[in-house]
């Protein structure tokens, strides 16, 4: 028997279609107002990313959820070497444009930008010699692939995926948001550590049960943008776009995790960019595993 429950703070059904959830272009266009302007993303998150590949010695990274090109610009301008991939064109347009835009220096000139998907990723893309120093898929991105198999297939051979592209000592750095938090109180906190858009008023927030356990969180975004479209009438000021997310526990992520690097790995779990016994409720959970030699 199905038993679907909806807790939820906000009106609606969840996200139809969720391929592609970007196809309709509604959160591309507001996605730079979401994630602030491209200089946003916090010192800490640079901070934090930065010093973590560094440390490692990665230089080729491949970015497997580019969006518009946010981490992806942000490690260019640092001096990686950055493949940076999505599935969908409507958000990969706006990382070719600033590409476009800077492609008189070198670094962005060589910036490699590809239309992938994660269950055929390695058909995709041209995988370097024995593998990419380093694989980032950030911004609860993962999160967005939903169990429509219902036994996890889909989420595990995108994760299996993600290890082939890693080459032995080097790094895989995903991310989520804290759903167990999430879960416990139907809540999704506006505050976030990544960026610093100060244009999101409100997540509203939906779980959705599915024989008794969380199978989809919908979020609604409130966006102001009143600073922005400077519109003469005050109700286009608040736009809103809706996304469907799988709720990965800290645990059972960790735990496919291990299954992908067949156990052959390290993993160390951050909250917020701090060890987890450092920090109470954090609102992203960033695990690091190592693949060993
Ligand atoms: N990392 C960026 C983008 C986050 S949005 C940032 O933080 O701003 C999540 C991205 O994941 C979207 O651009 C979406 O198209 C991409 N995505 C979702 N499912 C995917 C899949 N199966 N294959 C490739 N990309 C996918």
């Amino acid at each position: 028997m199905v038993d679907s429950v909806f807790r939820t703070r906000s009106l609606g059904a969840p996200a139809e279609g969720v391929k592609d959830q970007y196809a309709d272009g509604k959160a591309a266009k507001v996605w730079t107002v979401y994630v602030g302007d491209k200089k946003s993303r916090t010192k800490h998150y640079r901070d934090f990313l930065v010093g973590l590949l560094r440390e490692k010695g990665c230089k080729s990274i491949l970015d497997v959820a580019c969006g518009t090109g946010v981490d992806s610009m942000l490690l260019v301008e640092e001096g990686f070497q950055v493949t940076s991939v999505d599935a969908s064109d409507k958000m990969l347009k706006y990382a070719l444009k600033s590409r476009w835009e800077r492609r008189k220096e070198a670094s962005f000139d060589n910036w490699v930008i590809e239309e992938a998907n994660w269950l055929t990723l390695t058909d995709d893309i041209k995988i370097p010699g024995n593998g990419f120093d380093a694989v980032i898929c950030l911004g609860n991105s993962f999160a967005h692939m939903h169990d429509s198999t219902g036994d996890m297939r889909e989420i595990k051979t995108a994760l299996k995926n993600f290890e082939r592209c890693v080459k032995p000592g080097g790094l895989l750095l995903i991310d989520h948001r804290n759903y167990d938090y999430i879960i416990r109180t139907g809540e999704t906190p506006t505050k976030c550590i990544y960026y610093n858009s100060k244009h999101t008023k409100d997540i509203h927030t939906s779980v959705l049960y599915v024989n008794g356990k969380p199978h989809m969180v919908t979020m609604d975004y409130v966006m102001d943008i009143s600073e922005i479209a400077k519109s003469k009438n005050p109700e286009d000021d608040l736009v809103s776009f809706r996304l469907s997310y799988y709720p990965h526990t800290l645990e059972s992520f960790r735990e496919m995790l291990e299954e992908a690097f067949e156990k052959k790995c390290k993993q160390r779990i951050y909250g917020d960019f701090k060890p987890l016994n450092e920090i109470k409720d954090p609102g992203f959970l960033i695990h690091v595993v190592e693949k060993l030699k």
